[in-house]
């Protein structure tokens, strides 16, 4: 049984024929979720033409006085409708013979196999004896004026240990958005701060959401005959709380386990394959957390980082760019020095 018809529940129900999901709300929703996603999804044969909204190149990072910018010849994530995305999704699963069942919520029923994909606050996460720490985040639809073809993140004294960002849906209408570490406050009220320390100048503003990103923690995704997949299991890039890609790449090995009829094969695959892309992420996330962005930012741009970023970034697989600093002693010690 799928517990959860989220993105990865019914991504995993389109892996495995046949197969029950029970999904808590009453109706498809539209989750939070700003639904940027890199070319890489194209692995994944999710279709993102119904959905795709915009098309970007690359990234312009901002703290208080420094900028800078990645970007590649080609498009590099495509900025989507979430609410359409999950539909693609869905009619995936059920073209697969799975059978969504709306307003059931799971609470220890048993079966053979429970795959918990029932998103942060999962109840089968409980039910496996868990916790996790959690990113507040508040995020608005609004008119703004901005380059299309660029995200923009922004670091600085409002987001602490996350970020700001604006996603342009096309040249005048942006998702804006805010994260911020548990414990550090209202994310409303630093979203307001933000908005005012960089004079953003919204109108319009309609569909003000909230939500919960999990902090990927390395903790276990399976006990007994239990499974967690997606933000149930916090497979989230640390970096940016994106987790639909590492989710659906989870649900393909939980697959293969599943077909095994042995979840230590998905225990020891996510170990092998999942966790140290995360544990990538993990490490910039608390790099970052800990910089002088100003400082930061400038020896990027003296550094020419910017463009060993724009030539080897990848949004989720961090390992190539490694290996170019590897390659690069004296700018991994310029990068350092700047940290300090
Ligand atoms: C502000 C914000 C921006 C984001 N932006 C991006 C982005 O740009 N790109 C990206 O890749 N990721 C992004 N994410 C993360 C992304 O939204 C999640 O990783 C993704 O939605 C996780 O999918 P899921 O199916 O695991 O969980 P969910 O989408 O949370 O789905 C879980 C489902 O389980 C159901 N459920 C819960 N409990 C039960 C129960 N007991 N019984 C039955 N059903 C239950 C819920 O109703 C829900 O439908 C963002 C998240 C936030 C908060």
């Amino acid at each position: 049984m799928i517990v959860g018809g989220g993105v990865v529940g019914c991504y995993l129900g389109s892996k495995i024929q046949d197969q029950e999901i029970w999904e808590a709300k009453n109706q498809m929703h539209e989750k939070t979720c700003s639904a940027l996603f890199s070319r890489n999804i194209a692995k994944f044969g999710i279709p993102v033409e119904e959905s795709c909204l915009n098309e970007v190149y690359g990234a312009r990072f901002f703290s208080d006085n420094e900028s800078f910018e990645v970007r590649q010849r080609t498009v590099q994530a495509h900025v989507c409708d979430r609410l359409e995305f999950q539909r693609s999704v869905e009619k995936m699963a059920t073209d697969n013979g799975c059978k969504i069942t709306y307003g059931k919520r799971w609470n220890d029923e048993q079966d053979d196999y429970i795959m918990g994909c029932d998103g942060a606050i999962s109840g089968v996460m409980k039910s496996m004896n868990m916790t996790r720490k959690f990113i507040y985040t508040y995020q608005v639809e609004a008119q703004l004026k901005s380059d299309p073809d660029f995200v923009q993140l922004h670091f600085g004294g409002f987001a602490p240990g996350f970020f700001a960002w604006i996603i342009p849906m096309n040249e005048n209408e942006a998702k804006i958005g805010l994260g911020i570490q548990q414990g550090t406050g209202n994310p409303k009220a630093r979203f307001d701060e933000f908005v005012a320390k960089r004079n953003i100048n919204l109108s319009g503003v309609s569909k003000i959401q909230s939500a919960l990103i999990p902090v990927y923690d390395k903790k276990p995704v399976t006990l007994d005959n239990k499974a967690l997949c997606g933000d149930a299991a916090a497979q989230v890039k640390n970096t940016t709380g994106g987790g639909i890609l590492f989710g659906c790449a989870a649900a393909d090995i939980l697959k293969e386990a599943v077909d095994k009829q042995d979840l230590t094969y998905y225990e020891t695959r996510h170990r092998k394959e999942l966790i140290p892309k995360l544990n990538d992420h993990d490490l910039v996330s608390k790099i970052l957390q800990r910089a002088d962005y100003d400082r930061l930012f400038k020896a990027v741009r003296e550094r020419h980082v910017d463009e060993l970023i724009s030539e080897h970034g990848d949004m989720e697989n961090l390992s190539g760019l490694k290996k170019q600093f590897f390659k690069r002693p004296l700018t991994m010690l310029a990068m350092a020095r700047a940290m300090i």
